[in-house]
């Protein structure tokens, strides 16, 4: 495995394995590695000639006040973990590399990042377009990996590549979860084991308004009045929000729908949890 550290010599390399007329697969991720990032490496080795993977704790999609200082970084375990799973370059770009001073350009998705995340992370999806499109720009992916844990990003990111124009296949994996079905985060090694039994109500509450749905239920605040019942008894922790919206628009929906998805963000001691099902 090649680790690379400087955005000119990953161009190079991208810029050499295009002239050989090699494909890349790109996972971009911030570390902390564990089973969910590495089903989409392992995808996107079976994707492409050469897969890059990178970490990065993007600190412009970080708001103030939220844990880019704490972020868990862990760049031993990464690359043994990246090696293991058949990552060709390893890219572990710096801060100061990919916003050099003076920086000040940036890309707005303007209306799939308002809602969800968005209202309660103002700036984030701008953060993540910006260096996902940095990323593609030094990387020159044939095709990307990205999770569906994180289904408003992967919307953000489908949407910016469409309506830029950018050469890049986008693929969306299915969430990897505990066998307790809390989906597995790098923000979960903030939980102690007290709150990852707490937090297990995520999923439970998630899996219900499916089962729900799947019953016929289609009134979107019955079947999100079940999920918040779940949060709530089994005291989970402080809800950011629980909704069901449009899978594609993000819009909000009266009658759920098959497409839609039911998402959440809890606030379990310090970590902020994200989850969805798909309906
Ligand atoms: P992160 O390091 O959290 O920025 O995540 C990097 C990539 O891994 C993103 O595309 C995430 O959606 C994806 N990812 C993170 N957790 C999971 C999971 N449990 N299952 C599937 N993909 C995941």
């Amino acid at each position: 495995m090649n680790v690379v550290k400087g955005v000119a010599e990953m161009k190079a390399l991208s810029r050499g394995l295009k002239r050989e007329g090699k494909t890349i697969a790109f996972v971009p991720t911030m570390g902390a590695l564990h089973e969910g990032h590495l089903t989409l490496m392992a995808e996107g080795k079976k994707r492409a000639d050469v897969l890059v993977a990178s970490v990065f704790v993007n600190p412009t999609q970080f708001g103030p006040g939220e844990d880019y200082k704490k972020y868990t970084r862990d760049t031993d375990g990464d690359l043994e973990k990246m090696s293991r799973t058949g990552v060709d370059i390893a890219f572990f770009p710096g801060p100061e590399e990919i916003y050099p001073p003076g920086f000040q350009t940036y890309v707005e998705v303007t209306e799939l990042e308002k809602p969800l995340c968005g209202a309660s992370r103002p700036g984030h999806f701008r953060g993540v377009a910006t260096v996902v499109l940095k990323l593609f720009n030094i990387v020159r992916p044939d095709v990307a990996l990205f999770g569906r844990k994180d289904y408003q990003q992967l919307q953000v990111i489908k949407r910016m590549v469409r309506d830029l124009d950018l050469d890049v296949e986008i693929v969306g994996m299915p969430i990897v979860r505990e066998a307790s079905g809390l989906a597995m985060s790098s923000r979960n090694a903030y939980l102690s084991e007290e709150q990852k039994t707490r937090a297990v109500a995520l999923s439970k509450a998630l899996g219900e308004i499916k089962r729900k749905f799947d019953g016929g239920e289609r009134k979107a605040s019955v079947l999100l009045e079940s999920g918040k019942r779940i949060l709530s008894d089994s005291s989970a922790g402080e809800i950011d929000y629980l909704e069901i919206r449009n899978g594609d628009t993000l819009e909000e929906v009266m009658l759920a729908s098959p497409g839609d998805v039911a998402a959440l963000a809890v606030k379990v001691g310090r970590a902020r949890l994200i989850d969805n099902i798909e309906l």
